[in-house]
């Protein structure tokens, strides 16, 4: 019986996958940790680069609207007054007096049922008196720049402080003119980048849903103001279906309107595509309409005119909608929507070691692995028919050769990182020319001419 667990546990197993299966791995492990920051091991770049390539696919490749761009992460520190986030991308924070905990007051108060008001939360609520972890006095209330800064150059004074980007949209906004006019586009056109950001968050948690250290995947797309509505719809409508296209189980997907009150003081529509985690559904990408808030305010701090021209001549600040999702918390929600628990093991008719079994069935389009070759035993003869087999098949796909354990162990290793094909070389093999390729979903096997493993792959996967 094949079933997804609800129980809570499931991300505490699932950071333990990730780390025993080379997915995820605590930054600096062995110097005790850096909190909330993360690395991709071997199978955990591969399934995050799936994740990028998909993306970049289907909103760069497959359309003639948009473009593609990479700019840095260190930019003028203009461009942070400019955007607003010097000034208002904080949160609010209070200290425990006692334990030193520190707390976002906004969080503290949603915990007790209290809707914060985050705009004018300047006085501290009689909710906030006491931590909530050892009741110890709470301080005031601070609002806290979520920006991460550094120095250029050699002198570290008020001068040459710059900030690392908090997202990659601002260097698209800047650089609309230079794509504009290198590219000869017209509207509506699109922008897409997908790069580092980070944010000092104050409670970073739940594993890489809220790091530090983050990669965004960010298309704006520029608009006639009065065709904003219009493509906010559609975008929405797109971004969703991506997910869903990837294989992402419909229930554990929905939209979130933002209310009147969380709306961005420059954003005139706003929904998140939300993803129902253990811990709650929480936002996976946000669906924007910032209206012309970006443009005209880079026109005035750069006192450069990036208004656009129509064809009969008339100048206008573009609307933006802008699609923002999270390559990191797409990487986890695509784990945790393909993390799936069969009792008592997925064979019919050997009995299995654990009373668990565990498979990832991600699509195959991001599967880390496509193809695992496994030669029955170590004889060099088959060894060798193997290796052969490897090399055609990885000019194409990214394999992984297997040679220890029993068969049924080999292909459990396999289930467990999500490979969506096995290609055992037996004994046979040598006689027939023939290997046996399994199905991860279906556990079928099948006989396969060696000469057509790779047309037999080509209409079974995407190189
Ligand atoms: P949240 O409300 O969760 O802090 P946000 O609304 O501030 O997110 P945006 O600024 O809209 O997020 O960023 C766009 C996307 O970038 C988010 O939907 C998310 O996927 C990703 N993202 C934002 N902050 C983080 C973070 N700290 N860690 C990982 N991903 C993040």
């Amino acid at each position: 019986m094949v079933k997804t667990p609800k129980d809570n546990d499931i991300m505490s197993k699932l950071v333990s996958l990730a780390k025993q299966r080379g997915f995820i791995f605590q930054s600096s492990e062995i110097y005790g940790g850096l909190n909330s920051f993360y690395d991709y091991g071997p199978l955990g770049v591969e399934l995050k680069n799936n994740v990028k390539q998909a993306w970049w696919k289907s909103m760069v490749h497959s359309r003639k609207d948009v473009v593609g761009l990479d700019s840095a992460i260190l930019m003028h520190p203009k461009i942070w007054e400019a955007s607003g986030h010097v000034q208002n991308f904080s949160d609010p924070l209070v200290d425990c007096k006692k334990c030193k905990r520190r707390f976002r007051a906004d969080h503290l108060l949603e915990a007790q049922g209290i809707k914060p008001d985050l705009g004018t939360m300047k006085d501290k609520p009689k909710e906030l008196e006491k931590c909530p972890e050892c009741s110890g006095e709470l301080t005031e209330i601070r609002q806290f720049n979520l920006m991460f800064k550094t120095f250029m150059g050699p002198v570290e004074d008020d001068a040459s402080v710059v900030y690392l980007r908090p997202e990659t949209a601002q260097g698209i906004y800047v650089n609309f003119l230079n794509v504009l006019d290198s590219m000869r586009l017209k509207l509506p056109l699109g922008i897409a980048q997908i790069g580092k950001a980070f944010r000092n968050e104050i409670t970073p948690g739940n594993f890489t849903f809220r790091t530090r250290e983050f990669e965004q995947m960010e298309m704006q797309y520029f608009v006639h103001p009065k065709e904003a509505n219009k493509f906010f719809d559609d975008w929405k409508e797109q971004r969703m279906q991506w997910y869903l296209d990837l294989g992402m189980n419909k229930k554990n997907l929905r939209f979130r309107e933002h209310g009147k009150d969380e709306l961005a003081h420059y954003a005139k529509k706003a929904v998140d595509i939300e993803y129902k985690t253990p811990f709650g559904w929480s936002e996976l990408e946000g669906i924007h309409n910032r209206g012309d808030w970006d443009l005209s305010r880079h026109s005035e701090f750069s006192d450069q005119d990036l208004k656009y021209t129509d064809d009969a001549g008339k100048k206008f600040y573009p609307y933006i909608v802008e699609a923002s999702a999270g390559a990191d918390r797409g990487t986890l929600m695509f784990l945790l929507d393909a993390y799936t628990e069969v009792a008592g093991g997925r064979s019919t008719t050997t009995k299995s070691i654990k009373e668990v079994e565990v498979m990832l069935n991600f699509d195959k389009v991001l599967s880390p692995i496509k193809i695992a070759v496994l030669p029955l035993s170590k004889k060099p003869d088959l060894e060798k028919t193997s290796q052969q087999v490897l090399d055609s098949l990885q000019q194409n796909w990214h394999c992984q050769y297997d040679q220890t354990g029993s068969i049924g162990k080999r292909y459990r290793r396999q289930d467990e990182i999500g490979t969506p094909y096995c290609v055992t070389i037996d004994f046979e093999s040598l006689e027939d020319k023939s290997v046996t390729v399994r199905d991860r979903d279906t556990m079928e096997q099948e006989r396969i001419k060696i000469e057509e493993l790779l047309d037999y792959f080509k209409s079974k996967l995407k190189s």
